[in-house]
C-alpha cells in the first residue's frame, strides 16, 4: 500500500510558522488600534456561509462565484438530479421502478436525517410518515399483483417536499457576510452608520501563484448606513492610508475611478457605448477579451495583454459617460482627498471584479509583488443591503490583502538590510515589530534545584519573560549550548550552592558577564537592564 503517513498542506493554502507570525500578530494589532482610532468595531462573521448570499451579492456572473468557490456538497442532491432525469427523458418506465427509487431515497433521507446532514425541522415529520408506510410499501412491491398507485402518489409528493438543505460556501469574501449581519442583527436600528472591521481567512479556487492563494487572508472594512457623502469615502481612504503608514509601507500608489450607478443614464449606458466600440475591433483583441466583449464588457478594461493596451486606450472612458449626480460626487471625492493631504491617480480603468460597486472604486497597489500588486481593493456598495433583503442602505468598504501587504513588508525589510549591507535573514522580525523581552533559559543542576527552577520560571514569566525550562537535568556545558541554540540572551544557573545560598547567577549570553544576585533582585535587575541596554 502507499505511502500514505505523508500529508502536505493542500494546494494553495500553507502554513504560518513563527516568527513571521510575529509580524502577522502585528500588523494585525496596528489594523485594530487604527480602525479603532476611526470608531470601527471588530466583527466575526462565520467562515462559511449559504452560496446564495454570494451569488446573489458577488455575482453570479463573476469567476469568483461562477468558478472559484469552495462548496459543501449537498446530501443526496446527485440522486434527486438522477431521478429527475429519468422522470424527464420520457423512457417508459414502470410504476414499480419509480416506487423502488423513491423508496430508496426516502430511506436515504431517513439516513440522513438521523445523520443530522439534512434540516431536521422540515423534514422529521415527513420521514416519520414514510417510516410508518415504510414496511407496508415494501411488501406491495414484493407482491407481483399489488396497486402501487397510491404508494407511487405518496413517495412521490414525500420527496418532493423533502428539503436537502442550503448550499453551503467557505466565503470568498467579507462584505456579502457583514451586509447579511447588519440585516440579521437589525444593525439599522443603531446610530448610523455602522462601522465595522473583520479579519480572517477568505477561500478562492484561484492558480495559486505568488501573492496568490486559495487560502488567504483579508483586513476589511465596512461603513453601512447614514449617508453617501463622499466625505465618507475620503475618511475610509485616509484610515486606509493611515494604517498603512503606520506599518511604514512605501511606495504605496492609489487610484480611483467612479464607475457611476446602474443605471441606462449612467453606466448601463456607457456599457453599451463600450461594447459598441469593443464590437469594431473586437477581432483585434485576444480570446479572453473577446468572450468578455459578450458577457461582460466592463472586464475587458481589466485586460493586461500588452498587445491589447494600445486599443483599450481607444475606447470610451466611463468617467465621460456618468450621470451629473455620480459625476458631482466622483468630483467631490476628490476635492475631499486633497483635503487630507492624499495623492491619487485617476484611473479610468479600474471597474473592480465584483457585481456590487457603484461610485467610487479605488485599489491600491504595492511595491515587491510582482503581477500580484494589488493590496487593497474597495468602493461603494450602495444597494447591496437592499439586494439581500434589507432596508436601503448606503454602504462603502474595502478589504486589504493581508498575504501581500506581509510580503510586501517583508520586501522591503530586505531591501533596506540590503543597502545596509546587513544580513538578509529574519527579515520576518522586522523593525517593525514589538520589541520581545529577552528569552532566558533556566540551566538547572542537581535534582533538588528543579522546585526553585519552576519557582523562577512561573515568577519570570508573571513579569512578562518568556523563560525555557529544560524538563531533564542537562551538564553545564549542554545546557549553554541549548540556550544559545534557542537565542536565548539570558541562562540563569540554577546549581545547588546557588539554590543553598539564595544567591543566583544570570550569565549574559551575548557577551560572557556573569552577575550573582539575590533572588529576590532578579526581575527588577533583568528590567534595568531592558531600559538601559539594547537586548
Ligand atoms: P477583492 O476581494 O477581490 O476585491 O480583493 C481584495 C484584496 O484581497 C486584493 O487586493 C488582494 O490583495 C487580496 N486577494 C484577493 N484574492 C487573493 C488571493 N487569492 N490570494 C491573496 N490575496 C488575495
Amino acid at each position: 500500500m502507499a505511502n500514505r503517513s505523508r500529508f502536505q498542506a493542500v494546494r494553495g493554502t500553507r502554513d504560518l510558522l513563527p516568527p513571521e507570525t510575529a509580524l502577522w500578530n502585528h500588523v494585525e494589532s496596528t489594523a485594530r488600534k487604527v480602525f479603532g482610532t476611526y470608531n470601527f468595531g471588530e466583527i466575526r462573521t462565520p467562515e462559511f456561509e449559504a452560496r446564495d448570499l454570494f451569488a446573489r451579492s458577488v455575482g453570479d456572473e463573476t469567476d469568483i462565484v461562477s468558478k472559484e468557490m469552495y462548496l459543501f456538497e449537498i446530501p443526496l442532491s446527485d440522486y434527486l438530479s438522477y431521478i429527475e432525469g429519468i422522470e424527464l427523458s420520457g423512457i417508459a418506465t414502470t410504476d414499480a421502478t419509480f416506487v423502488v427509487l423513491y423508496f430508496k431515497f426516502c430511506v436515504e433521507a431517513s439516513e440522513e436525517l438521523k445523520k443530522g446532514r439534512i434540516p431536521s425541522s422540515s423534514n422529521k415529520e415527513l420521514l416519520e410518515k414514510f417510516q410508518s408506510r415504510r414496511e407496508e410499501i415494501r411488501s406491495q412491491l414484493i407482491d407481483s399483483h399489488a396497486d402501487l398507485k397510491d404508494s407511487l402518489e405518496f413517495l412521490r409528493e414525500t420527496i418532493r417536499k423533502i428539503d436537502l438543505g442550503e448550499q453551503l460556501a467557505l466565503r470568498p469574501e467579507g462584505t456579502a457576510s457583514v451586509c447579511r449581519a447588519y440585516i440579521e442583527n437589525s444593525l439599522q436600528q443603531l446610530p448610523q452608520p455602522v462601522k465595522l472591521y473583520y479579519i480572517g481567512p477568505m477561500f478562492r479556487r484561484e492558480r495559486p501563484q505568488k501573492g496568490r492563494y486559495r487560502q488567504f487572508y483579508q483586513i476589511g472594512a465596512e461603513v453601512l448606513g447614514g449617508q453617501d457623502s463622499p466625505a465618507i469615502d475620503a475618511e475610509v481612504i485616509e484610515m486606509l492610508m493611515t494604517f498603512f503608514d503606520k506599518l511604514n509601507l512605501k511606495g504605496l500608489e492609489l487610484d480611483i475611478n467612479s464607475i457611476g450607478h446602474k443605471d441606462k443614464t449612467c453606466r448601463l449606458g456607457y456599457i453599451e457605448k463600450l461594447r459598441e466600440a469593443l464590437l469594431k475591433i473586437s477581432a483585434r483583441f485576444g480570446e479572453d477579451s473577446a468572450r468578455r466583449i459578450a458577457t461582460n464588457p466592463l472586464r475587458v478594461l481589466d485586460s493586461k495583454a500588452p498587445n491589447e493596451q494600445p486599443l483599450i486606450e481607444t475606447l470610451p472612458k466611463i468617467t465621460d459617460y456618468i450621470c451629473d449626480a455620480c459625476k458631482a460626487h466622483y468630483e467631490a471625492l476628490k476635492i475631499q482627498l486633497r483635503l487630507r493631504g492624499i495623492l491619487y491617480r485617476e484611473n479610468w480603468r479600474l471597474v473592480r471584479g465584483l457585481d456590487y460597486y457603484m461610485r467610487t472604486t479605488f485599489e491600491i497597489t504595492a511595491k515587491g509583488l510582482g503581477s500580484q500588486n494589488a493590496v487593497c481593493g474597495g468602493g461603494r456598495y450602495d444597494g447591496l443591503v437592499e439586494e439581500l433583503g434589507g432596508p436601503p442602505t448606503k454602504g462603502i468598504g474595502f478589504a486589504i490583502g493581508e498575504d501581500r501587504l506581509i510580503l510586501s513588508l517583508q520586501e522591503q525589510a530586505r531591501e533596506a538590510a540590503e543597502a545596509q549591507g546587513t544580513a538578509t535573514e529574519a527579515t520576518n522580525q522586522s523593525p517593525l515589530t514589538a520589541k520581545q523581552p529577552p528569552l532566558i533559559f533556566i540551566a538547572w543542576m542537581g535534582h533538588n534545584t528543579y522546585a526553585t527552577a519552576v519557582r523562577a520560571a512561573k515568577d519570570l514569566r508573571n513579569a512578562g519573560f518568556p523563560v525555557e525550562v529544560p524538563p531533564n537535568e542537562l551538564k553545564f556545558g549542554k545546557a549553554l549550548g541549548q540556550a544559545d541554540k534557542l537565542g536565548a540572551q539570558f541562562a540563569l544557573i540554577l546549581g545547588e550552592n546557588e539554590v543553598s545560598e539564595g544567591m543566583w547567577t544570570l550569565k549574559n549570553l551575548s557577551d560572557g558577564a556573569q552577575v550573582k544576585l539575590p533572588e529576590p533582585e532578579l526581575i527588577d535587575h533583568l528590567r534595568n537592564l531592558g531600559s538601559t541596554q539594547r537586548l
